[in-house]
């Protein structure tokens, strides 16, 4: 079976304007890999209200069996929403080591 492509090989297979033409591939781009600062969710502090869900505008942030709050970093772009929305200071965005 032929292995499916995931990127780009070269600039010639680049979409005009980095358009996405196959609908529902979104999952298959991990827009996470350039993120310059990253989330960091403190248990302690979330009262579970999912506000940061609600915000995030990656849809990458998901609700556990407990209740809790977390990202997907495979998707997190780090553009810091969550953390601002959070009001009660569960989330600190730290820079990529
Ligand atoms: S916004 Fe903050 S307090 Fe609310 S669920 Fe998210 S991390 Fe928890
Ligand atoms: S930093 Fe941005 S993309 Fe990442 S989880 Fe928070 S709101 Fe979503």
């Amino acid at each position: 079976m032929e292995k499916k492509k995931k990127w780009p090989e070269d600039w010639q297979d680049v979409n005009p304007g980095l358009m996405v033409f196959r609908p529902g591939s979104a999952r298959e781009y991990q827009t996470g890999s350039w993120r310059a600062d990253r989330p960091i969710f403190d248990e302690s502090k979330c009262i579970r209200c999912g506000l940061c869900y609600i915000f995030c505008p990656e849809g990458c942030i998901s609700q556990d069996e407990r209740g809790y709050f977390h990202a997907d970093l495979d998707y997190c772009k780090g553009c810091g929403i969550c953390a601002h929305e959070c009001w009660s200071g569960a989330i600190t965005m730290v820079e990529e080591g």
